[in-house]
């Protein structure tokens, strides 16, 4: 049911007038978020600015039950900000404040709007690091990141958003706030409860503050560029480079055809005449990476590698990883419909599941551009399609399907880090198995018993 007069009156009682959007102009943004083909009208979008407003407004919705999609930037890639059918969307945008720097504790506090982006800048202003680095990061907030349990590029050395919350402010659908964790190292007092929460992507509570852990700045850092005539050459490189124990910080993989389309876009001049490029980069005391690059080299050059180069200065390394986070963007450029996948197999697994995207690719004549988070066995196969076209996205679906089954049976994951949402729900119970299903869904009803937050997301 669309939402009533005095629903609408009461949401503005509770946030401002101007802060609750209605009109058809002003939904359409919020009808869609970053993952291709979904698309869903809210019945409003609300900005919240504080966490007492957000509470306020859960309270309302139990009381009313009236469907909430909270939503940061709308950058998800799994259909989790997708809004339900008359939902109100709770924007985060507007809690933007980084809310204290601690230097002695090395931690940051700050409120679910804040873009990664100014995380990792305000970190660096006070010679730190924030190594979480989604390819969004200028514009994903740090909700989101905490919701998705976002990886990045740096995943394989540094771990992902879940290894840096060290507390979170949540406010649970009937409008109760809760603090979990604290800056302790050390915590073991009852259950985690704040690990629950991240990843949960918008399904349990609101986020409304997340405690972050810092750590000290790398002294040193090398980037390097490898480039392989064929796509397995590249897999073996990378899982050469692990075995020789070997953690970079960065190991990411594109494919000749997001290659091309990254060098059309960027023109930064990547070799073309190439299958496979690994993006690498080794950091921490200047003499451990001078080792760790000798390493990498070694290890690409003993897989065939065609050419090997190495970054000159910061610049030079910085443009090589804009290139790689445009690779979603650059593709997106080639066909109407750009649907990124993200399936993650152990790293020993990683040049079979590249040959079977190859071969899904060639057996249903489809487009496929994959380029990911080698290093972490994470794949992004993105199929270049046109959603009218209802023959191929017939087919496109075929292949998910095949290359679902073939990452699980080689014991991998559905999503290594774009999360459940609505895109892949249907594929959880098969991945999860039924006690898990019944926990995870027995979890949610305890602590959303009127099931108004996020509903339809991850399970029904
Ligand atoms: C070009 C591009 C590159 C990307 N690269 C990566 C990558 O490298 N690694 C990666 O992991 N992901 C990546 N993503 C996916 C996406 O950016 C991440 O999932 C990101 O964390 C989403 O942040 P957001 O602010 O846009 O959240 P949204 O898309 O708005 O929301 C995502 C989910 O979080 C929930 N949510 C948001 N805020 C809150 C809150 N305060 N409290 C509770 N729930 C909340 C929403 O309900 C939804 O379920 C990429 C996306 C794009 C478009």
């Amino acid at each position: 049911m669309p939402l009533s007069d005095s629903i609408l009156a009461g949401l503005r009682a509770l946030l401002g007038n101007d802060q609750v959007l209605t009109s058809q102009e002003d939904l359409i943004p919020y009808s869609f978020d970053g993952t291709a083909a979904l698309r869903q009208m809210p019945g409003c979008v609300a900005f919240a600015a504080t966490m007492a407003q957000v509470a306020a407004l859960l309270k309302f919705a139990n009381a009313n039950k009236l469907a909430v999609v909270t939503r940061g930037s709308g950058t998800g890639l799994s259909g989790g900000s997708l809004p339900s059918r008359d939902s109100v969307v709770l924007c985060t945008v507007k809690m933007d404040r980084i809310l204290e720097l601690d230097r002695a504790n090395l931690t940051l506090l700050a409120e679910p709007g804040v873009t990664t982006l100014a995380i990792a800048d305000a970190a660096t202003a006070a010679g730190l690091f924030y190594p979480p680095d989604p390819g969004s990061m200028k514009i994903s907030t740090i909700g989101g990141n905490v919701a998705e349990n976002s990886g990045g590029l740096r995943g394989l050395k540094y771990g992902v958003t879940r290894n840096y919350v060290m507390g979170l402010e949540v406010v649970l659908p009937d409008g109760e706030v809760m603090w979990l964790g604290n800056k302790c190292v050390k915590d073991v007092a009852g259950y985690s409860l704040k690990d629950i929460f991240v990843g949960s992507e918008g399904t349990l509570g609101v986020i409304t503050k997340v405690l972050l852990r810092l750590i000290p700045k790398p002294l040193a850092k090398k980037t390097m560029v490898a480039t392989f005539a064929r796509m397995d050459q590249a897999a073996e490189a990378v899982s050469a480079i692990i075995a020789a124990q070997v953690i970079p910080c960065t190991l990411e993989f594109l494919d000749r055809m997001t290659i091309r389309c990254v060098e059309d876009y960027a023109k930064i001049g990547l070799p073309l005449d190439c299958d496979a490029l690994l993006l690498m980069e080794t950091d921490g005391h200047p003499a451990v990476v001078a080792e760790e690059a000798a390493q990498m080299e070694r290890c690409c050059r003993d897989c065939g590698c065609l050419e090997l180069r190495i970054a000159r200065d910061d610049a030079e390394a910085a443009q090589l990883a804009n290139a790689r986070r445009s690779a979603f963007a650059a593709l997106a450029r080639v066909a109407p419909t750009t649907i990124l996948e993200d399936v993650t197999v152990p790293r020993s697994e990683l040049a079979r599941m590249v040959r079977f995207v190859e071969g899904v690719a060639k057996k249903h004549q489809l487009r496929i551009g994959t380029f990911g988070h080698m290093g972490d066995g994470n794949l992004h196969p993105t199929f270049l399609t046109d959603e009218r076209n209802h023959d191929e996205m017939r087919r496109v679906e075929e292949a998910f399907k095949e290359i679902f089954a073939e990452a699980v049976r080689l014991g991998g994951t559905i999503t290594g880090e774009h999360g459940i949402g609505v895109a892949k729900k249907s594929f959880l119970p098969g991945f999860a198995g039924g006690a898990q299903m019944r926990v995870m869904r027995e979890l949610r009803r305890a602590l959303d018993p009127n099931g108004i937050l996020n509903p339809g997301k991850m399970f029904d």
